[in-house]
């Protein structure tokens, strides 16, 4: 199949689209595109000209198939106890109901719209609704500060805020409705005046009477939404129209609004979640990704009901009440695929096996992780615990701007080796370049780019077309430049080394942080490592490690000595760290990655030039580690 698809995209691509319900077949060629900037503009198109509907495939098509009384939703609440369950077609009617009263209020084809909501079935039907109307949606996480909502705002003027009064996560209420009234006050002070805020009444964490409320734009969803029909008719759309803007984790800086289409990233999604994860109409699904991310659009929403899944939405905090919460959902609901991120496995390993191990976890079959490089000590430990050792795990390597899984194990069909994404999804063709941007064969180290297209390809920056060629498409013309840095071993297993912007530079020895972090990682007694470069008067560049110790571990002159030998004896003695900074946390994006751009300023002491972190998800680590740094 792989052979096929990259010899023959267009055929390969179009069997699998058939698959999907079209109003309109799309028009020859199957696909264009130019992705090197030397001939043009970068412009990529997949199944012009064919008329279709996300929502439809995934609702309508599935319940005409016979399964509207499976359920689509299992939602499980922050507070033990608390959950509910929609089958497709009552979702369907929840769907409809929405995309009704959005119509009524004249949203339409092309109009953007904000979703700040946390994962209540909300979420994915807010989702759905603008999808069937052909809106836009841009959903922007319910952890963001009122000044990253207004900037979003700003940035994409929509015609309507849905989000819902507060929100418990684990033992503390985010007070949603209050964040949201500052951002629309501070949207407005840059000329952007949102007319209606749709309120979701989430009363087990507040109520109605105790929200705040600003009369004639404020309405709650539960007065008017259910009072409109449950059928809506579908607004069918070009393959190439819009679906969704979606702003980037801000890792290495300020977002970027990711725009998608329709007609691509509904084929490609629904396929990579189909094989990626060994998909079976049995499976109970569950990603614990946020639908604020790019994750939960294809691995929440899109992909699985697109394959008619049984899906796991989860409001809460995977360490509320206590650190079994998820083995305790895996147990209540059977669930088969499990998909989560590598900062989650090493929280959890850090919390000993006993949580894990009081479940039963029969159910699994599959595993997943994707946001990080996992290392590889961390997945030994989601293989051998949480999995019992007979759980493949799907490490898929991709980003917002790709759409769906690039490189990713496919269950049962190759070998694993810890650690790697292994190979190339169906169409993908990966490669890996030097500084000039030669492409290198066999067993290298280098960049990693990506020739061709593949249909769920990012097609611009929203707003910004030049940012988009000049960000992805300028260093190695005639690519797609991942920022990735990224090893092929003589097998042709892919090894990502993390951000290029990272790399470090020891007396020549490029070093990627991923590498000296697992080495750390390794060590019995560090949960978790970040690593950056600092000036050093001989070497160039030396290496700063932050690292987070097991629960209960102190920090000692012996402990820093052991942790050094561990990345001498794993990697080399070139890249054995200079400095080792204790730190009870680290600075993560709300998606739980690493910033490691401001733990490079905190090594270098730098300290004026922390720069934006608002897209923190825990500011008061920066104080915590600033103040470690001087003790
Ligand atoms: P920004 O682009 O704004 O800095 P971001 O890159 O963190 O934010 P995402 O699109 O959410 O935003 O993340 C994609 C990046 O996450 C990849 O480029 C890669 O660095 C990392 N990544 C994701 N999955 C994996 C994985 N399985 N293995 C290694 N790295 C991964
Ligand atoms: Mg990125």
């Amino acid at each position: 199949m792989y052979g096929r698809s990259v010899e023959d995209p267009a055929g390969f691509w179009s069997d699998i689209a058939s698959e999907f319900y079209w109003k309109q077949k799309w028009g020859q060629p199957v696909y264009t595109h130019n992705l090197d900037i030397r001939n043009g503009k970068i412009d990529i198109q997949w199944f012009k000209g064919g008329k279709t509907n996300i929502c439809y495939n995934c609702l309508d098509r599935n319940i005409d198939a016979g399964n509207g009384d499976k359920v689509a939703i299992l939602w499980e609440g922050n507070d033990l106890g608390r959950d509910a369950t929609l089958t497709y077609t009552q979702l369907l009617a929840r769907v409809c109901q929405l995309a009704n009263y959005l119509k009524s209020i004249g949203v339409g084809k092309g109009d953007a719209v904000i979703i700040y909501l946390p994962m209540l079935m909300e979420l994915p039907i807010a989702m759905l609704a603008c999808a069937r109307i052909g809106a836009i949606h841009s959903v922007v996480f319910a952890g963001f500060s009122a000044e990253s909502l207004a900037q979003r705002i700003v940035d994409c003027k929509p015609k309507i805020v849905i989000t819902c009064s507060a929100v418990k996560r684990g033992a503390k209420t985010i007070f949603l409705k209050d964040i949201v009234d500052d951002a629309l006050t501070q949207s407005a002070q840059n000329s952007v005046k949102i007319d209606v805020c749709l309120t979701f009444e989430n009363e087990s964490a507040l109520q109605k009477q105790m929200t705040k409320w600003v009369e004639g734009r404020d309405i709650w969803w539960q007065d008017v939404v259910p009072k409109y029909p449950v059928t809506c008719d579908v607004e069918w759309v070009d393959a190439e129209d819009p679906l969704f803007l979606l702003y980037t984790s801000g890792s290495t800086g300020k977002p970027k609004g990711v725009l998608h289409t329709t007609g691509g990233y509904m084929v490609y999604t629904a396929t990579t979640f189909k094989y990626a994860f060994d998909y079976k109409p049995k499976d109970i699904y569950w990603c614990t990704a946020d639908c604020g991310w790019i994750t939960g659009h294809s691995y929440v929403t899109y992909g699985p009901l697109l394959n008619g899944a049984t899906n796991v939405v989860f409001e809460g905090a995977p360490n509320f009440p206590d650190a079994g919460r998820c083995w305790d959902i895996v147990d209540k609901y059977k669930i088969s695929i499990f998909y989560t991120a590598p900062t989650l496995v090493r929280s959890l390993m850090r919390e000993g096996d006993e949580h894990v191990t009081r479940y039963s976890r029969k159910s699994l079959r599959v595993l997943g992780s994707v946001g990080e490089p996992i290392n590889p000590s961390a997945w030994r430990w989601f293989f051998n615990v949480v999995g019992d050792g007979k759980c493949p795990i799907s490490d898929t390597w991709w980003q917002t701007e790709t759409g769906g899984f690039m490189i990713t194990p496919m269950p049962g069909a190759w070998p694993q080796k810890p650690g790697s994404a292994t190979l190339p999804f169906f169409g993908v063709q990966p490669v890996i370049v030097d500084e000039k941007g030669v492409e290198l064969e066999g067993e290298c180290s280098g960049y990693l780019c990506v020739k061709n297209s593949w249909p769920s390809a990012f097609r611009t920056l929203y707003g910004d077309h030049e940012r988009y060629e000049t960000t992805y498409f300028s260093a190695f013309p005639g690519y797609y430049f991942t920022g990735d840095g990224c090893n092929r071993d003589k097998d042709g297993y892919y090894w990502l080394t993390g951000r290029v912007d990272d790399v470090i530079n020891v007396s020549g020895h490029r070093i990627g942080t991923a590498e000296v972090e697992s080495a750390l990682v390794s060590h019995p007694q560090c949960v978790e490592a970040a690593v950056v470069g600092v000036e050093h008067d001989v070497k160039g560049q030396g290496i700063y490690a932050f690292v987070t110790l097991a629960e209960g571990v102190s920090y000692s002159e012996e402990l820093r000595k052991s942790l050094i030998k561990v990345v001498r004896d794993k990697i080399g003695g070139f890249a054995a760290p200079d400095k080792i900074h204790w730190a009870p946390g680290l600075p993560k994006t709300r998606s739980g990655k690493i910033m490691r751009r401001i733990l490079r300023k905190i090594a270098s002491n730098s300290l004026d030039e922390l720069g934006d972190t608002s897209t923190l998800a825990d500011p008061t680590v920066v104080d915590q580690l600033i103040a470690l740094a001087h003790s």
